[in-house]
């Protein structure tokens, strides 16, 4: 047998028919109303290409060094023409047909899905690399399958195998082929509150097929319901599109929802008892809280899958909420009212440490916890051999080079740098609590003195007051939330400058990256662009970008990552070997950097834009593309036609412009016009261009205001514009991770808002409490 029916199937055929057959079989066998379908087995692809004796050349073509970018994209394209060349064996080709003819009499369209055998491990990276095929028919259906089993060899598959040890010829991959619903109405259910496990149903729900809010191309309308009273909190959001069938092609597309829906609730109270009635159900057939996507058609409900809810932290339940509301206002310390730098000082006797030690130095707390440890001066780099397991960094200001050492350390303390210098924003990408700003750290602490750094309050204390198990890291606050839906209108995405946060930043259940800094892959080469390659050629530096930006864009997929091209001042650059090179500028932060480099040079240029255009092809159209310190529209008119020459359709990804300077926010109207998808505004830059204080000077970090009138006068009038004109609109600077910002943020309707990896979980709060509350006050 090449099928079997979904009500042949159990749990325990995982083997042969793949996580979603097996899934969908067992909720079949429960009496749970799944559309009928079949699976074509996962040992029918095995016999497939044995019989057809593709087998070996198969697993030898795909047995290459996957850090080798061309390699790996000859070695898929082999492996996939192998599989999408074969024919079927005529006896295979009528039963398949024949199973398909009895679903539906004969007519149905049908959804057809890969079902690897291993696509359901632990690791998510795993998941979401097969195919999905929506309304096909009989005519394609054969083509859909062997697409489905091609599909374990793309890129990105041959790639996570290889990295995660798995042998290509150990996993099989299953065709699930399942009648379409053809649903009004569809979305995710949570049966239990997927953070806390609480008796508290979350279900998502958006006008049309379900794939718009899986891949969350739409913000859906949010209901609350609470399992012991049915009572009900719903928040309706705007739902601009909706996914359908096509009527004349039977494709999936994406159309306007009608101007009468776009706020109207999509769930009745009847609709939504029904599924919580079936929530309950399902819940308790497996007795564990599961994720569940559902679709409604002619007051039917169906259930399309259900999967156990693994983030679910089990250690405490809930209380987070206030306990991470307290990291980021603590990630704010420069201008939170508090005041950094004399604040920090005054403050000590309250600080997380114990009062009793003396505070010896102050600066700004830029990543929050509490550790003690020996100091180590690190003047050279030299010194960094000297700096142990637990040991507390004391440098002037760290480097790229740094970052192994960073990763061992327990804290950082520098004397120079604000709240957005390579030493803040590393060690919070990396958890590790760090002081910066003291001005003179490397001068009154002594090698080997026992201190405690308080990150929170920016205190350095004489003595160890806190033992190992009472430190606080900022690691232990990232709680992993719902991994792709997101729960808010307004999406909270993360900030990552170092691919090796990624995963971190990821298990923050965050819709996305709203900025990763290219220059922070290149620093860590330790030698300027231009000396990379001249020691190991164009290629070798379009390789380590695609490799830099791949790490993060799998760990994300099918999430987006915003990938912004260079923007390092050239004093950044200087410390690299090969900065001797560099030109020498008075200020480098009103000089040769982000755009203006890019345009001024776009024969170097064009290998950032080359290394996007190999991540495309590779499958990653999850990878936008952001330019840096924009002023105009004529920038943005220029950099579009040099990602034409370099083969991006600019028409068919997805890119913007920082907004960082005041001319830029005056100009998004033309920028608008120019064709950017989305506006990020980078207030670490917008405020200081537009204060004119510099942002790496502690002398006037106390009128480094991100809050100004002025700037909010900017972003709000941007917001207003890029609405007008269908742009998105999103933060990326670090006043997204401030609870004021987001107030004014969400209220003037932003559509996106990227937090530092620790401060997700509390934006995503302070924006569901300002949804919640505009929306109460638009029917008081
Ligand atoms: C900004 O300016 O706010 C920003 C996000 O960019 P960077 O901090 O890298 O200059
Ligand atoms: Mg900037």
């Amino acid at each position: 047998m090449a099928v079997l029916w979904l009500d042949e199937i159990s749990a325990g055929d995982l083997e042969k028919v793949g996580g979603k057959g097996a899934s969908l079989g067992e909720l079949t066998g429960a009496g749970l109303p799944v559309p009928p379908g079949f699976v074509v087995t996962a040992g029918t692809y095995r016999s497939f290409i044995e019989e057809a004796e593709i087998d070996e050349e198969l697993f030898a073509a795909v047995d290459v060094d996957v850090d080798d970018s061309s390699a790996l994209a000859d070695a898929a394209d082999r492996a996939q023409e192998l599989i999408l060349e074969t024919p079927f064996p005529d006896e295979l080709r009528e039963e398949i047909l024949e199973s398909y003819r009895q679903v539906g009499d004969g007519e149905a369209f049908v959804a057809v899905r890969s079902s690897a055998t291993a696509e359901d491990l632990p690791d998510a990276s795993f998941a979401g690399q097969q195919e999905t095929f929506l309304n096909v028919t009989e005519e394609a259906l054969l083509d859909r399958v062997r697409e489905c089993w091609a599909s374990l060899f793309t890129q990105r598959a041959i790639y996570y195998r290889q990295e995660q040890g798995f042998d290509h010829s150990a996993v099989n991959i299953a065709v699930v082929v399942q009648q379409m619903v053809d649903a009004e109405k569809s979305g995710v259910m949570f049966t239990s509150h997927p953070s806390t496990g609480d008796p508290t149903m979350i279900i998502e729900a958006a006008w049309g097929l379900g794939e718009a809010v899986v891949s969350g191309a739409v913000s859906p309308d949010n209901y609350v319901v609470e399992r012991e009273d049915r009572s009900i909190d719903v928040t309706v959001a705007e739902k601009k599109v909706m996914h359908e069938k096509d009527e004349e092609t039977g494709e999936t597309v994406e159309t306007e929802v009608p101007q009468d829906k776009r706020n109207a609730r999509v769930l009745s109270e009847d609709e939504i008892g029904a599924l919580m009635d079936l929530g309950e159900r399902v819940e308790d057939h497996y007795d564990k809280p599961q994720d569940v996507e559902w679709a409604i058609v002619e007051g039917e409900v169906y259930m399309l899958q259900s999967r156990p809810i693994t983030t679910i932290d089990e250690s405490d339940g809930g209380a987070t909420a206030s306990e991470a509301t307290g990291s980021v206002d603590a990630s704010t310390g420069l201008t939170d009212g508090s005041g950094g730098v004399q604040a920090a000082a005054g403050e000590s006797s309250s600080s997380g440490a114990d009062a009793s030690g003396e505070v010896i130095v102050d600066g700004l707390g830029s990543s929050p916890g509490t550790v003690s440890g020996a100091a180590r001066i690190v003047k050279k780099l030299d010194d960094l051999d000297k700096v142990g397991e637990g040991d507390i960094i004391v440098t002037e200001m760290t480097m790229p080079d740094m970052v192994p050492a960073m990763k061992r350390a327990s804290g950082i303390i520098t004397d120079e740098g604000g709240m957005t210098s390579h030493a803040a924003i590393v060690s919070r990408e990396l958890g590790v609590p760090a002081i910066v700003g003291t001005t003179n750290a490397t001068t009154v602490l002594e090698d080997g003195q026992l201190v405690t750094l308080d990150g929170d309050k920016g205190a350095v204390l004489e003595g160890k007051e806190v033992e190992p198990d009472e430190e606080t890291e900022p690691v232990e606050e990232v709680r992993p939330q719902s991994p792709v839906k997101p729960m808010t209108a307004t999406e909270v995405k993360v900030n990552v400058s170092i691919p090796e946060a990624a995963e971190r930043a990821a298990a923050t259940g965050a819709d996305g990256v709203g900025l990763l800094r290219m220059e922070h892959m290149i620093l860590s080469l330790n030698q300027t662009p231009a000396k990379f390659i001249a020691e190991n050629g164009e290629d070798a530096y379009i390789t380590e970008l695609v490799e830099g930006i791949r790490g993060v864009a799998d760990e994300f997929y099918p999430r987006p990552v915003r990938v912004r091209t260079l923007d390092a001042p050239t004093d950044e650059f200087r410390q690299l070997e090969g900065g001797e090179d560099e030109p020498k500028e008075h200020n480098p932060m009103l000089g040769y950097r982000g755009i203006r480099r890019s345009l001024d040079r776009p024969d170097v240029f064009a290998h950032e834009l080359e290394a996007f255009r190999r991540l495309y092809e590779m499958g990653y159209d999850n990878v936008e593309i952001m330019f840096p310190l924009v002023n105009d529209a004529e920038d943005i008119y220029q950099a579009k036609s040099l990602m034409k020459e370099a083969g991006i359709d600019p028409e068919k990804r997805r890119w913007g412009a920082m907004i960082e300077t005041p001319a830029s926010a005056l100009s998004v109207e033309e920028m608008a016009k120019a064709g950017i998808d989305f506006a990020s505004f980078g207030t670490n830059d917008l405020t200081q261009y537009t204060l004119a204080v510099d942002r790496n000077n502690e002398h006037v970090a106390d009128r480094f205001d991100e809050l100004h009138p002025a700037i909010l006068k900017l972003i709000g009038d941007v917001i207003e514009t890029c609405r007008e004109h269908d742009v998105d609109t999103s933060i990326c600077g670090q006043a997204g991770s401030k609870p004021e910002m987001v107030q004014f943020l969400a209220k003037e309707g932003v559509t996106s808002i990227s937090a530092n990896i620790d401060a997700v979980r509390d934006v995503q709060h302070e924006v569901k409490r300002v949804e919640q509350k505009l929306l109460l006050d638009s029917v008081r």
